[in-house]
């Protein structure tokens, strides 16, 4: 578990035996590729040193109360979600979410959070991977919180969201015509909703794009009475 030492081969140096706090990365390449930099709390995009909220949420606010990215989605982190998601390699998952959970911001994120929610996928591209990488990032992530504050237990809400499938032809949208596309592209049954109802969402993601898909799905759950709704992703691309 974190704080005990695993030895591995690191999957980016490909050393071995390396020692490694999360597993699959050894302590030199993580001194390497990560460091948290100053970030937008509403979108998780990098802003200036001494700047808070971006220009861009300053101007329209969204509908996330706080959003926290670990990574950027750049070398070579993107090598390791493309084994993650697209090959099969469900093995990240354990160090992914160590290193979600090292983030200065992460503990209290998940503290404040009731509800962990998992981004679902639609039936149909469940059915094309087998998995849901973003619950296999929640879990755990909730297991590391429960360690580390054992007064916290939120809900880790799997059942009961329903997610459509991507709309075709979104290349060539603009992002504001994307953002109104995707609106309506989650629907939650009366359970999911009574779960959901007064309570502190977390969104739990691997990456984050344009946050179109994020932030449907807050505008879900605040629909449905959240009190608020974050996000906590693996990995956040550079703004478009
Ligand atoms: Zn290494
Ligand atoms: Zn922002």
């Amino acid at each position: 578990m974190l704080g005990d030492m695993l030895p591995t081969v690191c999957a980016f140096c490909h050393r071995w035996p390396v020692w490694s706090t999360t597993g699959r990365v050894c302590t030199d390449c993580l001194g390497r590729f990560l460091h948290p930099e100053p970030a937008c709390p509403h979108c998780a995009l990098p802003v200036s040193e001494g700047t808070s909220v971006c220009g861009a949420c300053l101007l329209q606010p969204p509908p996330l109360h706080h959003c926290v990215a670990a990574v950027p989605y750049a070398y070579p982190w993107n090598q390791a979600i493309a084994a993650f998601k697209f090959h099969g390699d469900t093995g990240w998952a354990t160090a992914l979410a160590r290193i979600m959970w090292r983030h200065p911001a992460t503990p209290a994120l998940l503290q404040q959070a009731q509800v962990l929610l998992p981004v679902p996928l639609s039936a149909s591209r469940w059915r094309e991977r087998g998995y849901n990488q973003s619950l296999l990032l929640a879990r755990p992530l909730r297991h590391q919180l429960m360690r580390h504050t054992p007064s916290c237990t939120p809900l880790l809400l799997t059942h009961g969201i329903d997610r459509l499938d991507t709309p075709r032809h979104q290349t060539g949208m603009r992002r504001s015509q994307r953002l109104r596309h995707w609106d309506g592209a989650f629907t939650l049954t009366a359970a999911a909703m009574q779960h959901i109802h007064g309570q502190h969402v977390l969104l739990i993601d691997d990456v984050m794009t344009t946050g179109a898909t994020l932030h449907a799905l807050a505008q879900t759950c605040l629909h449905a009475g959240a009190s608020r709704v974050c996000a906590l992703v693996f990995a956040r691309t550079p703004a478009t």
